[in-house]
């Protein structure tokens, strides 16, 4: 009874913080792509647009000022917790380009700023359901929402 209870309170936390992540705190970059902190302490960031079918993550700084592209690393994987897939991952001088994933799945990613870096994880979900209000996908919406 006593585990029951244990468990019914621990899933709750678990759907409340993911709805809490999925919604909110949501920030949009200059070219109103999606934001990812790619450091401990916001001086790097990620903008994730997406055209043609391919999503492209820029890399800015502190400012949100585009960083030219040398030494840094991305390693992306979507797919299912089951069958993780690893995304090839194009190199230029901008940023980095992946193939977009299924819709709806998650995209993991892990930059570094340079092959020794520790690197850093940051999460997408790729829900490409349209938001009514600024008929964006939801992967890339700053609407609050209730
Ligand atoms: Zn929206």
């Amino acid at each position: 009874m006593t585990h029951k209870i244990v468990t019914s309170i621990a899933l709750a936390i678990g759907l409340f913080t993911g709805n809490a992540m999925a919604h909110g705190d949501i920030e949009l970059g200059p070219n109103k792509g999606r934001i990812l902190e790619f450091s401990t302490n916001e001086t790097m960031h990620g903008e994730v647009t997406e055209a043609d079918g391919k999503v492209e993550i820029a890399v800015l700084d502190k400012d949100m000022k585009l960083v030219e592209v040398k030494d840094q690393e991305l390693n992306a994987t979507a797919g299912t917790r089951e069958k993780p897939a690893v995304l090839a991952v194009e190199k230029t001088k901008d940023g980095f380009v992946i193939p977009a994933p299924k819709a709806g799945e998650w995209i993991i990613f892990q930059f570094k700023l340079d092959g020794s870096a520790k690197p850093i994880t940051a999460r997408l979900h790729y829900n490409t359901t349209v938001c009514d209000p600024c008929k964006q996908p939801e992967w890339r919406c700053a609407c609050e929402k209730k």
